[in-house]
């Protein structure tokens, strides 16, 4: 799935991550902490035990940026108003069965919900999670699957596991260490193309290459390749060696 910058952050940025009633402000901080590392922002606390805090200021470690503009409100209803997809996250296996998603399933649900749709990803009280009313208004139950006799995850580590899930999904990850930091490209497929064809000769030309083999072991070749994704610069190393191995090297030294 590729998705274009703008729309990546425009995407990240259309999720909310709601707690509700979190009792310990360090975990808020923690939260915040795991949204930021994730490219996430969008916090909405539904009536907070404290907030603010100086105890979630500390555990934020610099995310204190998303704490300083959470949305505090009272009432779950009022943060996924302007909702369209809205996913409850729970460690225990309820009564009623609810359409239930790993973390990768809801990244992937979230990814293919119509663009501009606002999502909501709700995570609930440290000592007794959501309540059944309250995931009355989830279209879906988000589960980590863990340890199923120890289930119940720290609620920052559950945030920090569904956001990594997000941020995966919507590629930004894969972008940014190709795009941003101004690594090589990746290979076309022309350009492999004519790597093969370079391939193919040099290996006949130095007498690897038997003609009733030829396909199997090009294709065997081409599949060990396929495996890397060579960059430009890779690919050039490669050809080079292949000129060298045709003797072109051993001629330009004389
Ligand atoms: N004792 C509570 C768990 C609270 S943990 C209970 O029985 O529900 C705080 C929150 O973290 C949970 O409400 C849930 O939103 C999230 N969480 C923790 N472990 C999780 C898991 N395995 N899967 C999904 N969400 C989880």
């Amino acid at each position: 799935m590729f998705f274009p910058h703008k729309e990546i952050h425009a995407l990240l940025s259309n999720i909310k991550i709601v707690l509700v009633e979190t009792t310990h402000p360090g975990n808020i901080g923690a939260v915040a902490r795991a949204m930021k590392n994730m490219k996430m922002h969008n916090l909405w606390l539904v009536s907070p035990k404290i907030f603010p805090s100086a105890d979630a200021t500390s555990r934020a470690s610099g995310a204190d940026d998303i704490l300083a503009r959470a949305s505090v409100c009272r009432y779950l209803q009022e943060a996924i108003a302007d909702c369209q997809l809205i996913i409850g996250a729970s460690a225990r296996c309820r009564t009623i069965s609810w359409p239930e998603l790993t973390p990768r399933e809801c990244a992937e649900k979230v990814m293919i919900s119509e663009p501009g749709n606002n999502v909501a990803i709700v995570f609930g009280r440290e000592n007794s999670g959501l309540k059944n009313h309250e995931l009355d208004l989830c279209r879906y139950l988000l589960r980590i699957p863990c340890n199923s006799e120890y289930s119940s995850l720290n609620l920052a580590a559950a945030v920090q596991v569904v956001c990594y899930e997000l941020f995966i999904a919507s590629g930004l990850q894969e972008q940014a260490s190709i795009g941003d930091k101004g690594e090589t490209p990746l290979a076309t497929a022309a350009q492999m193309e004519s790597f093969y064809t370079h391939l193919y000769r040099a290996l006949t030309d130095i007498g690897f290459m038997h003609p009733d083999k030829s396909n199997s072991i090009m294709r065997r070749l081409r599949r060990i390749y396929n495996r890397v994704q060579l960059d430009t610069k890779e690919l050039d190393i490669l050809r080079g060696i292949l000129r060298m191995s045709q003797g072109e090297g051993r001629k330009r030294k004389h």
